[in-house]
Formats: C-alpha cells, structure tokens, sequence
C-alpha cells in the first residue's frame, strides 16, 4: 500500500517546492484569498504577470512593496498599521452563477 503512494506523495512534494519557489519570486499562488485590511485599507492585488502585490484604494495597482504575514491558518498581520487582518471566505462566484442559471426567466 504505502510502495502505491510513492509516486504520488514525491509529486506532492515536488508541487509545495515549485509553491515555495513561486511564492519566493513574488508569484501569486493563490494559497490564499485575496486581503484587505480594514483599518487602513491596505489591499492585496493581482498585476497581469501573476506578482502578488498590495496596494492602497487611491493608487490601485501600484506596489506599496508592503506584505501580509501569515500569523495562524487564516489569520495575517498587516504591514502598514499591524491590525489583524482575517482571511475573508472562499469567493462564493460560482454558487452564485449556478444558482443564477436555474432562476426561471419571466
Ligand atoms: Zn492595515
């Protein structure tokens, strides 16, 4: 049983080291969803090149070069005023597509 899981478990392990070099670059490895702070309003982004960056409402898409640290599974300290920032919930767009699809048109 365990000789079965070998392949399995060194291509496990061979994803969360390509994760660590990706996340080290910079990459976005959606780990995680997106964060905002609530009390300053620090916000994390996405550029087109896939770079995690965070930036502020008023200058959107521009790196403040500041970076959520991760204190506990879903909770993250912000860089800029040290609130805890907790992890919102999983993005709910595709319940809410589906549930959209089957409402009857008039
Ligand atoms: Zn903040």
């Amino acid at each position: 049983m365990r000789r079965n899981l070998d392949p399995l478990l060194d291509a496990v392990k061979r994803l969360v080291a390509v994760q660590a070099e990706a996340r080290a670059l910079g990459l976005f490895v959606g780990d995680h969803e997106l964060l905002t702070c609530l009390r300053c309003g620090l916000m994390e982004d996405v550029t087109f090149a896939g770079l995690l960056i965070t930036c502020r409402p008023t200058a959107l898409g521009e790196d403040t070069g500041l970076r959520f640290e991760e204190l506990s599974a879903g909770k993250f300290h912000c860089p800029s005023c040290g609130a805890m920032v907790i992890e919102p919930p999983e993005e709910p767009a595709r319940k809410t597509l589906r549930a959209r699809k089957r409402k009857p048109r008039k």
